[in-house]
């Protein structure tokens, strides 16, 4: 997604060679109109899925899941990293932090999934995966189905791009990097690598 391209090497930092920040428009604060085009690309793609929820994790996916699940009209569902005491039947799953470098404990009340749900993981980054895995654990357990993978901005030479691959689901990325340099070299793999 060539907007969004742009957009990063506009406003983002490359903090070091393996993390990028983009809190200006992306994860922290958010660019409403960049959102709807984001959520529009991924409701694009993934039209004929038969999609019927999208589950991301709180907080960096919830703008982004919440655009693409508004343009397919169906419900988000953002998994929790702390089990609040109103959660009476969680499904959970132990998932690496890539930016804060610490286990949490990833939680979703039982009843918000059903088996019948073909279920659209969104996240602004992909990494090493590990939310990936955590997410897939939590709808595995719910009997449910993996019906695609859409990500903000993935650093491709992590392992995350392959653990995805192995899971057979359907993958849309809009901005691939292959190499960064702090503060402000992206090296973009071409489009036809990516959705
Ligand atoms: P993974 O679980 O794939 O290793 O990492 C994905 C998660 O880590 C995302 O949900 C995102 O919150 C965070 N993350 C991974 N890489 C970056 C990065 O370069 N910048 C920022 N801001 N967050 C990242």
């Amino acid at each position: 997604m060539e907007k969004l391209k742009r957009m990063i090497e506009e406003k983002g930092t490359v903090l070091s060679p393996t993390v990028l920040k983009v809190d200006s428009f992306l994860n922290h604060c958010i660019d409403t109109e960049m959102m709807e085009e984001i959520g529009e690309v991924f409701a694009a793609w993934f039209q004929e899925a038969g999609i019927t929820k999208v589950i991301t994790i709180e907080s960096g996916g919830i703008a982004p899941a919440y655009a693409a699940a508004h343009k397919l009209g169906v419900p988000i569902l953002f998994a929790k990293k702390t089990e609040p005491c109103t959660m009476t039947d969680p499904l959970t799953a132990t998932v690496h932090s890539y930016t804060k470098n610490t286990d949490y404990q990833l939680c979703a009340e039982h009843s918000m999934l059903q088996p019948e749900d073909v279920v659209l993981f969104i996240d602004d980054f992909l990494a090493n995966g590990q939310a990936f895995l955590g997410v897939q654990a939590l709808i595995e357990q719910a009997g449910a189905r993996l019906g695609g993978v859409g990500i903000c901005v993935e650093k491709s030479w992590q392992d995350g791009r392959a653990l995805i691959i192995d899971s057979k689901a359907p993958l849309c990325v809009l901005a691939s990097i292959k190499e960064m340099q702090p503060p402000h070299t992206i090296i973009w793999n071409t489009p036809n690598e990516t959705c």
